[in-house]
């Protein structure tokens, strides 16, 4: 990397200013001083220019298959790119995540730019891409191949034009972002890897020009009802756990929920029993629970426990069989809600770069990697990779190429701009 030019007359010149820390009054860099500056540019151009490299990229990355638990060869791949392309520090820490460092002229402040490695899709899918004109077909082509090439297309695109940001750009390839994965990697990168190292995060997951400040909380269940079982005549009077899972059900389904932060609930499994001549000695289900906002979703959570509870008793109440019937909640996914305001500084330039490539701005609410970073309040939101993804977690996921250089050099410039001081 070198520095650039004009940045040596950064006191006298007001194009050279952005780059070195001169912030518009709402707190985000200003973009249009940004933009003058022809290594910017150049690296716009670079990004426009190595499309189809992101695209044959995209396919790469997703002809190696990475179930979530199951990210090591796809993470090799990326190392191996990071190496490749400069990167410094090129590491897998502890859980699995790759990275590797862009330094800027100092340590701080540091910008994590991520895209997740797993895919909902289990061993033995087939993972080959096909690709019929601007369309490309194949599992995880979409989420997250793409976010992997456009982070990987911002390294490249940087080091073409040896463009030096005054902040360090820190590039990661999490794990276990989807399903049961729970985010045990950005989990790991915030508690362990990078504690107290990230001042600013970017997830780029899926596809379009999106952009997500609220990171929807979940927790999920899987709840076993067990009693002794027996025969359904000879020992009628036994409660029964299937019994119990349908009172617990009936009250959940009764659940009411606030209007104004969207809070959700859903049985979504259920099994049992192993015969119609039974009663029988096991029940499960498993519940979803999600709410944009950290209150409503522990409300939400106390009123389930509290549900269970009270549907064992009444089971045992009813056969008059107290403590026959014994239950036990696992948690098996806790994603904390939590959210980056409209107003953040880092919204703001998001929002600035949006307009700067003439992107129409559209803000949503999703349960991405950024929802660790928004729960421990450190500035983060997830953007799309570009392009159009249609059937995500389907096997018959698609991305449409179309524009999607679009997707990159809003990755880029996002990057560039959070790299500020
Ligand atoms: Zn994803």
């Amino acid at each position: 990397m070198k520095t650039i030019p004009w940045a040596a007359a950064a006191l006298m010149c007001t194009s050279a200013a952005a780059v070195m820390g001169l912030r518009a009054q709402d707190g985000s860099p200003n973009l249009a001083d940004l933009l003058k500056a022809p290594l910017v540019r150049a690296s716009l151009d670079a990004a426009r220019a190595g499309e189809p490299r992101t695209i044959e990229d995209q396919i790469r990355f997703c002809e190696v298959p990475a179930p979530s638990f199951k990210e090591a060869a796809r993470g090799e791949l990326l190392r191996q790119t990071f190496a490749q392309l400069g990167l410094r520090n090129v590491r897998v820490d502890k859980a699995g995540n790759v990275l590797g460092d862009r330094p800027g002229t100092a340590a701080r402040p540091r910008l994590v730019l991520s895209a997740h490695l797993d895919t909902v899709f289990p061993e033995g899918t087939d993972v080959r891409v096909t690709r019929d004109g601007a369309i490309l077909r194949g599992p995880g082509i979409g989420d997250d191949c793409r976010g992997l090439a456009v982070m990987v297309a911002a390294i490249r695109a940087l080091r073409q034009t040896n463009l030096q940001t005054p902040g360090t750009i820190t590039f990661v390839a999490t794990v276990g972002e989807e399903g049961l994965g729970d985010l045990r990697g950005v989990k790991q990168l915030f508690t362990e890897t990078l504690a107290g190292e990230v001042d600013r995060f970017v997830s780029i997951d899926g596809s379009g020009l999106g952009l997500t400040h609220i990171g929807v909380g979940s927790l999920r269940y899987r709840v076993t009802f067990k009693g002794p079982g027996g025969h359904s005549f000879a020992a009628f009077g036994l409660a029964n756990p299937i019994g119990a899972l349908g009172r617990a059900i009936a009250k959940i389904a009764d659940f009411q929920v606030p209007g104004e932060a969207k809070t959700t609930f859903n049985v979504g499994r259920v099994g049992g029993g192993t015969s119609v001549n039974s009663i029988p000695s096991e029940a499960w289900m498993e519940v979803d629970l999600r709410s944009v906002a950290p209150a409503p979703l522990a409300a939400l959570d106390a009123r389930f426990q509290k549900a269970i509870d009270a549907a064992v008793a009444e089971e045992n109440e009813r056969w008059r069989s107290p403590r026959t019937i014994t239950v036990v909640k696992e948690r098996v996914g806790d994603r904390p809600a939590g959210s980056t305001s409209g107003d953040s500084p880092i919204v703001r330039t998001a929002r600035a770069v949006h307009r700067a490539l003439g992107l129409p701005v559209t803000l949503s609410e999703s349960s991405t990697d950024s929802n660790i970073p928004m729960s421990l309040h450190i500035p983060a939101i997830t953007i799309g990779g570009g392009g159009r993804g249609v059937g995500a977690h389907a096997p018959s996921e698609s991305f449409d190429t179309t524009d999607s250089w679009q997707g990159t050099q809003r990755a880029l410039l996002l990057a560039i701009a959070l790299a500020q001081r």
